[in-house]
């Protein structure tokens, strides 16, 4: 069993890994400001992938107008062609001649329309692809606000619990002894003590731990790791 002073000890540190612990959650809610750039990020993709998609169905849209149009001009020939009315040669052959060049053009934009045919399907795929993505960010950073605000306030109750706790237990603490503890706290991320593990390793920083200290230990004298220098906690068969 360790010394009264150092269960005493142990009981503050427990307060303070606590406090350390919800610190670390409350750090964790950050995490929130990364999805918003993430989700900042995909909506930028999305426009670029719908903008690139509307672009080149655009083109697409305007040869096939364009060959609508050809095709009522074709109509609108033959139609004059055939009623009879028109009988001058020169005449003909200019509207056959205008009706061929049409009919050229239009072949040509069938074939440029074809080829958009095998481009806009996966342009249009990527572009909802890429929608898809950011909404489901987007409900997810919705619902990771929800719950965020929850946790907040639940690590916010803890940690008052936790620091109204701590003058009572600092009590306990012979003054020299807690002040090397918090000393060691303050330049070890918080956590001033630490254990032996089953493995004969320093709990917190994985050094192996002397005999000469497994013999201070087991006299409940005060021992500090020789790496990171924190207070050991001793117990018999700590894990
Ligand atoms: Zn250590």
């Amino acid at each position: 069993m360790a010394s009264v002073e150092l269960e005493r000890l142990h009981k503050l540190f427990l307060i303070d890994s606590g406090m350390v612990e919800v610190k670390k959650k409350a750090t964790a809610l950050e995490s929130g400001k990364r999805m918003a750039l993430e989700l900042e990020s995909a909506r930028k993709e999305q426009k670029l992938a719908e903008g690139k998609f509307h672009l080149v169905h655009g083109e697409q849209k305007d040869l096939e107008l364009a060959n609508q149009q050809i095709d009522d001009k074709i109509k609108s020939i033959d139609k004059q062609l055939f009623s009879g009315a028109v009988v001058n040669p020169k005449e003909i052959e200019n509207f056959e001649h205008q009706k061929k060049m049409l009919t050229q053009q239009r072949s040509s934009n069938d074939e440029n329309i074809l080829e958009y045919w095998e481009v806009v399907p996966p342009l249009q795929r990527a572009a909802e692809a890429a929608k898809k993505h950011a909404d489901q960010l987007e409900s997810e950073l919705n619902e990771w606000k929800v719950k965020a605000v929850k946790f907040k306030s639940e690590l916010e109750t803890q940690y008052k619990e936790l620091a109204l706790k701590r003058p009572e237990a600092a009590k306990g603490v012979p003054a020299p002894l807690l002040a090397r503890y918090e000393a060691i706290a303050k330049g070890s991320k918080g956590i001033g003590m630490t254990k032996v593990t089953k493995e004969g390793t320093c709990l917190e920083c994985g050094n192996g731990v002397a005999e000469r200290i497994i013999i201070l230990l087991k006299s409940d004298q005060v021992a500090t790791c020789e790496e990171c220098r924190r207070i050991f906690y001793w117990n018999e068969g700590v894990s």
